[in-house]
């Protein structure tokens, strides 16, 4: 098929040349390669038919014809088995490689494309040959072919390293086409047929075609070539990274006497902590799983954390207990003023602890508003009896997994917060603190509650089970204390488990020997201030309890305090003066550094009115002062509530209407009133959650009051639930309520007769200054109150 391409090509080629130089020259046939002329090809000659015509060439100093052979197999072509086109070159230099010439090496410079005229036989070929003229006029077709070809030379030259660089950027500015497609061919292109179609081809444009379908071959295949290259030198990388590897486990397994080693520091430390049988075989088994897991998996770091956990815990390391209860009571006086009935029995109850040895006993639990000194007086107590001191918030803990912790198989699982602190402490009879035992709440995720119960009971506690740790695991040394702000949300059996210490509001006279006692030492101390210093007059104390705190216990005046100390400091360092002159500070002072008064001491009813009655109220944070408010508008009969009041209180106020109601003749209240009109209660301040019944006394008398339009005197203040008939229930707080009372200066406080014995609880200074008056039926409360 080549060959009639060949053919053709010939006849094309003898019509469309005219001007053709003829030689006469030896020729040298090629056997499977080409040469294009404008190359500098070597050749090896091995033929004595190829030596001879080198020899006559060099001896006549003629130039060479190179046709191709057709069979490269025959040694002796005949003049058929060559083809008729070749090139025409001149040898420039050679080299014997042979030991009796019979091999030679020649280098040559081709020159043209030349065709066979005619061939003479004779020790070697001599034809007459006739150059090819190449038609390398301008085309744009040939234009955008040469672009192209060099566009795919471009990409393929970076992957070619052995073309010479020379020739390299001849290509990349050669603007003959011909002398393009000779040069690519000879050192691009591998392939021998398609080689010889290039070296047949005479249209110029044909020949730039098949040279950019070669190049474009070539970019392909090694950009395929690449990828394989890639995925080579991936899978080196891949092989050296998995040798690597595997040296390191060879190393590591070099090391495991080292891990062995750890195993044993842990039976060690087995041996020297004391544990119930079966613990003992469970950590036994778990050290012996740790052996025989590789130190390189993650199972391996977790098993050492849980046994790091089991042998960082105390078991048997205690702390000596200060068995002096003398030195107890003197430590307790010394951090607290006041609290004589709290004291008191905290000591009793540690003389049941030193006596019997144990804290079998009931748990203590210290119930009081916020800033009383709850927490205060159970690290005292730590301290006193010389013990680890550990505190734990319970508010807000919904989860049992907080107390119990979390099963191993959790990712990240820890011991619960028991355990934890009892690493913390590092003794096994610390004094536990749990603060806000009543703002634990339950949800979906398990009740935290059952879980301390466990805790707390003395009969279980001394094989709690947390989750996590999975062993049994020692509280019954430890003394756990309690804190809360009130026992309504406590659980009887929680409540069962402790035996309740109450720590009452402060009054304004304690408060403020607390604060000259204690609160201003220890905020000297925290800014770096001697008693020398600053000295706060007892009026500027006063001044900060009645205009800038409003609590029952002195945690906000304790920071008020601070607050004007840092004020100072603050001052000096900037007028830079040194505190050599005592600074006494005063109310004015108080004034100047603390700002606007934040709270109003005086109360906002002081004029007697018509339908507002001044009741009293028990929080959490301490008492207060809780006006009724009532008003009749035209309706239907209906009672309208608002103020945010709670089911308890809505009953209350319903009890207090129908009371009137039914008594209407006794007050002189015309009876249509309750059918035309609507009575509106209110109790201010609308945005604060109000609850209980011991507003029923005052929700009756301000009901009274509007309905017979007669003024209530507001120097009296009150308290107690009522009934249907009017009797006067007792109520809780009273301590807290007159004190609220007696802080907004009203001294005459209406209380439930059976209240009366509590009157006794109140501090002598307030009970001095306060009129109590017991009362059993509502009516006695209004010809106090009603005036006429
Ligand atoms: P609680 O735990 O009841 O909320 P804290 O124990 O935190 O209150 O007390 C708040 C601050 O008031 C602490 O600095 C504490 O020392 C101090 N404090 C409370 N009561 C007294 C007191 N009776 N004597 C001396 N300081 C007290």
């Amino acid at each position: 098929m080549l060959e009639k391409e060949v053919n053709n090509i010939e006849e094309t080629y003898q019509n469309s040349y005219i001007d053709k130089k003829e030689e006469e020259v030896p020729v040298i046939a090629l056997r499977g390669m080409c040469v294009f002329p404008d190359t500098l090809p070597k050749l090896d000659l091995g033929r004595e038919i190829s030596l001879k015509a080198f020899k006559a060439a060099e001896e006549n100093n003629t130039n060479i014809f190179f046709p191709v052979q057709k069979d490269a197999e025959k040694i002796r072509p005949t003049m058929d088995d060559i083809y008729s086109i070749g090139t025409l070159g001149k040898i420039t230099n050679h080299s014997v490689s042979g030991s009796a010439e019979d091999a030679v090496s020649i280098y040559v410079k081709t020159f043209c494309r030349a065709k066979v005229l005619s061939i003479e036989e004779g020790d070697y070929y001599k034809a007459k040959v006739e150059e090819i003229i190449e038609d390398d006029a301008y085309s744009k077709e040939r234009e955008v072919a040469l672009k192209t070809a060099k566009e795919y030379f471009d990409k393929c030259v970076k992957q070619v390293t052995d073309l010479p660089p020379k020739l390299f950027s001849s290509v990349k500015n050669e603007t003959s086409y011909n002398k393009f497609c000779n040069i690519i061919s000879f050192y691009l292109i591998k392939d021998f047929k398609e080689s010889k179609k290039i070296l047949f081809e005479l249209d110029t444009y044909e020949r730039l075609q098949l040279v950019i379908k070669n190049l474009y071959i070539l970019s392909e295949e090694i950009d395929i070539n690449n990828e394989i290259m890639e995925k080579v030198r991936n899978s080196v990388n891949q092989n050296q990274k998995e040798f690597f590897l595997r040296e390191q486990m060879k190393a590591i397994s070099d090391e495991l006497n080292e891990s062995s080693s750890e195993a044993e520091e842990y039976r060690e430390k087995l041996k020297k902590i004391k544990l119930d049988e079966k613990s003992f075989q469970k950590i036994s088994k778990e050290i012996d799983r740790l052996e025989k897991t590789s130190p390189m998996s993650a199972e391996y770091s977790m098993l050492c954390n849980y046994l790091d956990w089991v042998f960082d815990l105390p078991y048997i390391n205690m702390s000596e207990d200060r068995n002096d209860i003398k030195e107890v009571e003197r430590i307790l006086d010394s951090e607290h003023y006041g609290l004589e009935s709290v004291k008191k029995r905290i000591l009793e109850y540690l003389a049941v602890y030193k006596f019997t040895g144990s804290v079998k006993a009931p748990i203590l639990c210290l119930v009081g508003a916020p800033g009383v000194g709850k927490t205060s007086v159970a690290m005292g107590i730590a301290k006193a009896l010389n013990k680890e001191l550990i505190r734990m918030s319970l508010g807000g803990i919904k989860d049992e997994s907080e107390i119990r912790g979390h099963r191993r198989t959790y990712l990240g699982a820890m011991p619960g917060r028991i355990i934890y602190n009892m690493k913390n402490a590092g003794t096994v009879n610390p004094v536990f603190v749990l603060d806000e035992i009543d703002k634990m709440t339950s949800d979906f995720r398990g009740d935290p509650e059952s879980a301390l119960l466990e805790v707390l009971d003395p009969e279980q506690n001394n094989s709690f089970r947390d989750n996590f740790l999975e062993i049994p695991y020692d509280l019954s040394k430890v003394m756990f204390i309690a804190t809360a702000n009130g026992l309504s949300n406590i659980s009887q059996p929680l409540l069962d488990r402790m035996e309740v210490i109450e720590i009452d509001s402060y009054t304004d006279f304690e408060k403020l020997h607390i604060a000259k006692e204690h609160l201003i030492k220890k905020a000297l101390k925290a800014n770096g201030l001697e008693d020398k210093n600053v000295v706060f007059e007892n009026d500027a104390v006063k001044y900060i309890i009645d205009y800038y705190t409003d609590e029952s216990g002195v945690r906000e005046l304790f920071r008020q305090i601070n607050s004007i100390l840092r004020k100072l400091v603050k001052s000096k360092l900037e007028k830079n003066e040194s505190f050599d002159k005592k600074i006494i500070v005063t109310s004015k002072t108080v004034q100047k550094l603390l700002g606007n008064k934040k709270y109003r001491k005086e109360f906002i009813y002081k004029e007697d009115s018509v339908g507002e009655a001044i009741g009293l109220a028990w929080t959490s944070s301490g008492g207060t002062v809780l006006p009724i408010e009532s008003a009749l508008i035209s309706g239907g009969g209906d009672v309208v509530l608002t103020g945010q009041l709670g089911d308890v209180m809505k009953e209350s106020c319903k009890i207090a209407v129908d009371f009137i109601k039914s008594n209407a003749k006794e007050y002189n209240i015309d009876e249509e009133l309750f059918s035309k009109m609507d009575i509106h209660i209110h109790a201010p301040e609308g945005a604060v959650p109000k609850d209980g019944p011991s507003a029923g006394v005052t929700l009756a008398t301000s009901v009274l009051s509007t309905l017979t339009n007669k003024k209530i005197s507001h120097s009296y203040s009150m308290t107690g639930e009522i009934t249907l008939r009017g009797r006067v229930l007792p109520i809780g707080g009273l301590k807290e309520k007159a004190l609220a009372s007696y802080k907004n200066g009203i001294k005459n406080v209406i209380i439930p007769k059976d209240n009366e014995k509590d009157i006794e609880d109140i501090p002598s200074t307030i009970r001095k200054e306060i009129n109590f008056i017991p009362v059993s039926h509502v009516s006695e409360v209004f010809n106090y109150v009603i005036l006429n």
